[in-house]
């Protein structure tokens, strides 16, 4: 096969992931055998759950594309002002449950505050992420761009953000969950749903101070931590505060 070039131009924050050399700029690739478009689009840095769109020569492709010839490759982000037709679009925003890799303690716990389903092992491997993602229907959450490459990943996201804050602002508009935030419904150490309890049924469990001034408890139905609001709860309130601040328009 005579080798030819194929010239692609990435679109919104996409060229978060190109090198500091080429962002901003079209990047051209020489290809001597077929090559799928999504391995084209994945040897320039961006990994295929943050690709919403690609367009060949103006026409829209799915990843599996086989490229022969010489083209213009047109790569857009999720949510990006281009408006075209659902059918087209490589990724859905609906998902609502999560697996977080390990760096992203901060995250898991802000979303969990919020009352999303996000599974969380400190030490878990790639592989154990992948398999839990997939067997549990989960849209993945990683800072690594080679993880999130894996043909398996489905519906994934890489913060760009270092603050967990701002990460979890990212992840909210990502997967557009604002609607879907129910704070303090879910335990932040294990995951698992929170239920409200008479304060009878947990009164031999709390320090004196807070048998006098708390009455509304919670208990997790997992690890059957006991969740009041206290000064923790405040902090917390506080934080989810700031992070529902960024979406008062
Ligand atoms: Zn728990």
């Amino acid at each position: 096969m005579k080798p030819f070039t194929v010239r692609l131009n990435f679109h919104g924050d996409l060229t978060f992931f190109l090198g500091r050399k080429t962002r901003v700029e079209i990047i051209e690739r020489s290809l001597s055998e077929k090559t799928s478009v999504k391995d084209v689009v994945e040897s320039c840095g961006v990994p295929h759950p943050e690709v919403d769109l690609i367009l060949v020569d103006g026409r829209p492709v799915k990843f599996g594309y086989a490229l022969e010839r010489g083209a213009d490759i047109e790569v857009y982000p999720v949510q990006s002002a281009c408006t075209y037709v659902e059918k087209d679009r490589l990724q859905s925003t609906g998902a609502k449950r999560f697996v977080a890799d390990g760096h992203l303690g901060k995250l898991t716990r802000n979303l969990r505050l919020l009352g999303f389903d996000v599974a969380y092992d400190r030490q878990a491997q790639d592989r154990q992420l992948l398999g839990v993602m997939e067997s549990e229907n989960r849209a993945l959450l990683t800072r690594d761009r080679r993880l999130l490459m894996h043909t398996v990943v489905k519906a994934g996201y890489c913060p760009r953000s270092q603050d967990a804050n701002e990460q979890t602002i990212e992840v909210i508009r990502r997967f557009d969950l604002f609607r879907s935030i129910t704070p303090f419904t879910r335990c932040l150490r294990c995951n698992a749903p929170l239920q409200k309890v008479r304060k009878a049924d947990v009164i031999n469990k709390l320090e004196p101070l807070t048998k006098i001034y708390y009455k509304d408890f919670r208990r997790c139905a997992g690890c059957s931590q006991i969740y009041w609001a206290g000064s923790h709860f405040s902090k917390l309130q506080k934080r989810l505060d700031e992070i529902r601040a960024n979406f008062n328009d």
